[in-house]
């Protein structure tokens, strides 16, 4: 991470929630829980991690008067993730409590598996969006990927979110060099086929095993080159500089492609992303270094401004941003899953 501007002075009391370079922060993800059913090899080892126990996670009201203090400050986006959120049998209720926000753009980031039972709750519970993550089509190289056989479950999920008629159904996908890389067009012909928006992730060094290695992310202009090469293009028009350049087919086929190039073109700039992790911690930055308990001062007691005066000097030692592209550039102590992607 490049550093905080030097001596900018004391975190502002009120107004917008700010850093020193004057990015407004307005989208929260909140992780619920650590713990997950796949062991994707990008972001978790094969025997899983050691999980919180059940007292370290915040409960469901934390969760809910952290969202609504977020809201208060100006937070408008909020994004419910793990860990596998699914996993959280209280997920409908936090998703719930989260949606009843006023103004607030809420969606839940799954691997998929049970979407099937848990497209309808979660409907009714409010949500109209949800993002599926989906790195391959192919169920052997699925399961190679995730380290589970679960290739039709996510089917049968994706296709409950349509039926259960989100206004957006997203798929993710994380491009990996040598490993996924050549489909690309298949994954187009999904979206085509089904209104997707399907953005594809460069990889990045938050996997558990750190296993990354450069050449292996494979650049968002390539993976928009060879789509474009087979459905021309055009890009959507953006109102707010959005991490995912988002493109529509040319011929007017339903759906999207977008790329989240976090590796090869950072959009550190524009970034407005803040993350609570599910034990409470609160991270200005995917790679920061630092972060700031939440829970332990709301379970001694903490009044709201305290909080409030807790998250805006976090924000305010916010990074210009990160350095994976730097010889200096030092991984978090916290792989993907323990963060909250
Ligand atoms: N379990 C849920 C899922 O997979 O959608 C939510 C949590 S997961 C950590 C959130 C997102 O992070 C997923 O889309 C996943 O593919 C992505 N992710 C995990 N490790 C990554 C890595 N090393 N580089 C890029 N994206 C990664
Ligand atoms: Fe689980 Fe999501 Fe990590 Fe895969 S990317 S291991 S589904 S948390």
């Amino acid at each position: 991470m490049t550093a905080p501007k030097t001596d900018p002075g004391p975190a502002p009391t009120e107004g917008p929630l700010i850093d020193t370079f004057g990015r407004v922060a307005g989208d929260l993800r909140i992780s619920v829980i650590d713990k997950c059913n796949l062991r994707c090899t990008y972001c978790m080892p094969a025997e899983g991690l050691p999980w919180l126990g059940r007292d370290e996670i915040l409960t469901v009201d934390e969760i809910d008067r952290l969202a609504r203090l977020f809201h208060t400050l100006g937070a408008r986006e909020f994004k419910i993730t793990g860990g596998e959120p699914t996993v959280r049998r209280e997920l409908p209720e936090i998703v719930g409590r989260v949606c009843a926000l006023p103004n607030v753009d809420v969606s839940v980031t799954t691997n998929g598996l049970t979407l099937d039972r848990l497209a309808g709750p979660l409907r009714e519970a409010g949500l109209n969006r949800v993002t599926v993550s989906l790195d391959s089509l192919m169920r052997h190289r699925y399961a190679e990927m995730t380290r589970r056989d679960a290739f039709a479950k996510v089917e049968a999920g994706l296709k409950a979110a349509r039926e259960a008629d989100f206004d957006v159904v997203k798929i993710n996908c994380v491009v990996i060099r040598g490993t996924n890389d050549d489909e690309a067009v298949a994954f187009a012909r999904l979206a085509r086929d089904h209104g997707h928006d399907v953005r594809f992730i460069e990889y990045m060094p938050l996997d558990a095993e750190q296993s990354w290695e450069r050449d292996k992310v494979v650049p968002g202009e390539e993976i928009l080159e060879t789509i474009a090469a087979e459905y021309p293009l055009e890009p959507v028009t953006q109102d707010a500089p959005q991490p995912a350049t988002s493109f529509r087919f040319a011929d007017g086929a339903p759906g999207t492609i977008g790329v989240i190039p976090s590796v090869t073109s950072p959009f550190c700039e524009s970034c407005n992303r803040m993350r609570v992790t599910a034990e409470g911690a609160f991270r200005v930055c995917l790679f920061a270094l630092e972060e700031t308990d939440l829970r332990g001062p709301m379970r001694a007691g903490a009044d709201d401004a305290e909080l409030e005066r807790l998250i805006r000097e976090a924000l305010w030692g916010k990074w210009a941003g990160h350095k994976i592209n730097h010889p200096d550039f030092v991984r978090p102590g916290r792989s993907m899953s323990m963060i909250g992607g």
